[in-house]
Parts: C-alpha cells; structure tokens; sequence
C-alpha cells in the first residue's frame, strides 16, 4: 500500500521562494512507487490550494504554483486536509515551511486538530524553537551553555528606551546582537558595536516583533548538528559555516551562495562527543521530535555554546541539514522515508 504523503509548502512567509525549491527537491526524491504525493500550496496571500495528485517527476517550481480549480477560501482550511475517505485522505503530511506560520506550531496545532499524522516537531516545540527568548529560557534551566541576553517588549522599551540601552551596555557591553524574538534566515538582525548602533539595530529588529533579544557578541567557529529521531535521538556529523561576510547574515545565506559549508567540520573528537551532547540535551529540552538542526558557537578555546535549534531547518538537497545526513550515510531519498517514518511513530505512540 502507498503511504499518500501530502506535502505542505510556499506559505505566507518570508521563506515561501526557499519552500519551493524544497518541494520541488523533495517531490523528485520520493519513489512514487511507496509514496501517493498529494502537493497543497500555500500562496503569498495565505490561500491553500490543493494540487491534485501527482503521478509523475516536477520539471521546475511552477508546475507547483497552483491557481485554479480546487482553491479554498482562506477561512476554511480544513476541507483541504481532514479525511474525506479514499480520495482526500492523507496518511502522513509533510509541512515544508519555515518561519512564522509554518515552523512556528501553528500549521501544526491545525493538524494535531484534524488528528494527522505529520513530519516534524509537535506544537511546543515548534512554538518555543520559533521564540528565540523562551528558548533560551528552557535551554537556560537545562543547564545547556550560552551567552548572555537580555530581551524587551516594544511598549516598555519605548516607555524608556536610555534605560534599556544602558541595561545592555551593563549585560552585555559591545559587540552585541539584535534580533527579531520569532524569525529565521538572519532576517532583521544586526550587529552592534555602540550605542548608536545599537539603537539602529534595536528599530530595525522591532520592524518584525513586538519583542526582540539581544545577546552577547562572541567570537567563535559556527558548528551545526542534525539531530534525527523521536525518543531515542541521534546525531549527525558536524558541519561548519564559514561565512565569507562579518556574520551568516540573509545574503550570505540565500543571494551570494558565498559561504562554504565545511562537512565534517574540522574539529577534535572531544569537542563533537561535546557538541552531540549538547544536541541531544537541547533536543531534549524542548521535548522535541523528528528532526533539529542544532547550531553551536565553538570558540578557540573549545568552549561550545548553544546558539540555537531550528525546528523546520532548511531542507533543500543543498542546506545543512541533508547534507550532514549525506555525510553521515543517509541520501536525501532515505531521509524523507525516515522523517515520514517517524511522524507515522509518534502519531501511533499518542493514540
Ligand atoms: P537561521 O534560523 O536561518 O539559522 P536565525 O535567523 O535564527 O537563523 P541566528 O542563527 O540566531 O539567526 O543568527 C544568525 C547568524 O548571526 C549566526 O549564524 C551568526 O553568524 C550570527 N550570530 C548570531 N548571534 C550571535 C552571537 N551572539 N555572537 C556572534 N555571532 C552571532
Ligand atoms: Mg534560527
Ligand atoms: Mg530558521
Ligand atoms: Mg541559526
């Protein structure tokens, strides 16, 4: 019997042209002699739009840009997804989106609700990975090592805006970081190496969230782990970034292509076994399931702290997180199989 695999992907995000790319990719490694594939699309505007089944490879992404015929009205999402017997039904759904509205346990309370299995992290994870603050705060009472950081909301920093920089220059000091609470693919953060510069920073990030977070500057290797699995994780090599840039900003991540990926990263046995430790625990911590990428700071000295987890990482055949599974013995085909595996686990598990 196929698995009928719906996938989930464009969405109302910054990310959605990424999205694309991604379902494309993962469409053409599918066997479609296991897999019934099932593409819904979600354009700019937030409409869903179902695709019909596919029977056969995708040449280029606006074969899946669908506009016509079976579109649904924003307000009722649900027809697209719940099991209407046979035809509609979906065994497991696959939700290829990044950002807010995507990986940030929204698309995912949606199909908790409609009671389908689906890859990846659950609502809590999802949400608390999206929210750069209260992940710190878990990872914090894990005892996971970081750096310092403060965080502020939009209407009590205005109310007094001198007193929040110099309670950054007392945290923190220079350099520093400013950034969006809930984004990704380095959108809206700044470094920061004075008080002006600071205060540019600080508008800038409050463009995107009513709250930011501003962490200590540290200056070190970035070292990134995939970590696969439900209860019983495991980790990937490790890959380094080496962004050609001041910092693994947008540009360098999506317009330049500048940045090389280096896998397995250079590093010493101890400082992996210390890294996968990390990634487990953080994995942990946030009670995550199915997939993490896990992104660390590893400085001279080799002393690692946690920077982050992403919960729906990049995942075209060229992103991080399928090619340290490449670089670990598992093709990009295998790891789809895996993942849907595992949405099929944990939905079986919570019955
Ligand atoms: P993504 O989800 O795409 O990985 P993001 O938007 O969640 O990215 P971060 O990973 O937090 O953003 O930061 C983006 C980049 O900024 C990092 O990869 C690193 O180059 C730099 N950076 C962020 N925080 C710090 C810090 N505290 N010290 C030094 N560099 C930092
Ligand atoms: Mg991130
Ligand atoms: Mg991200
Ligand atoms: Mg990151």
């Amino acid at each position: 019997m196929k698995t009928k695999l719906g996938l989930l992907y464009g969405g109302k995000s910054a990310e959605h042209k990424v999205s694309l790319q991604t379902a494309l990719a993962v469409i053409n490694a599918l066997d479609h002699s296991k897999f019934e594939i099932h593409p819904i699309y979600i354009t700019e505007e937030g409409s869903w739009v179902s695709g019909g089944l596919l029977t056969g490879p995708v040449e280029t992404v606006k074969e899946l840009i669908f506009t016509e015929g079976d579109a649904l009205p924003p307000t009722s999402l649900t027809p697209a997804l719940s099991n209407k017997g046979e035809e509609a039904g979906y065994d497991v759904i696959f939700p290829l989106l990044h950002g807010p509205n995507g990986e940030d346990g929204t698309v995912q309370g949606l199909l908790e609700l409609l009671n389908l299995p689906y890859v990846g992290n659950g609502v809590l994870s999802s949400s608390v990975g999206m929210d750069k603050v209260l992940m710190k705060n878990v990872f914090a009472q894990a005892g996971l090592p970081q750096v310092n950081y403060v965080s502020f909301i939009r209407s009590s920093f205005e109310q007094n805006t001198e007193e929040a920089y110099n309670q950054v220059e007392a945290a923190l000091g220079y350099p520093c970081f400013v950034k969006p609470a809930n984004l990704g693919s380095s959108v809206g953060i700044s470094k920061c190496s004075n008080r002006e510069e600071l205060a540019l920073a600080c508008k800038e990030a409050f463009q995107f969230d009513r709250k930011i977070i501003i962490e200590q500057g540290v200056t070190a290797r970035e070292v990134e782990i995939a970590v696969l699995g439900n209860d019983d994780p495991e980790c990937s090599v490790a890959g380094e970034i080496v962004p050609k840039v001041e910092f693994y900003d947008y540009k360098a991540k999506y317009e330049d292509g500048n940045t090389a990926l280096i896998i397995p990263a250079e590093i010493s046995e101890e400082e992996y076994s210390q890294l996968k430790e990390l990634a487990i625990k953080a994995f942990k911590a946030l009670d995550c399931s199915g997939l993490v990428r896990a992104d660390f700071f590893l400085t001279k000295d080799g002393k690692a702290y946690i920077n982050e987890v992403n919960t729906m990482p990049g995942f075209t055949p060229f992103s991080m997180f399928p090619l340290l599974w490449k670089h670990t013995g598992l093709e990009y085909p295998k790891l789809i199989e895996k993942l849907v595996e595992l949405a099929k686990e944990r939905h079986a598990e919570k019955q």
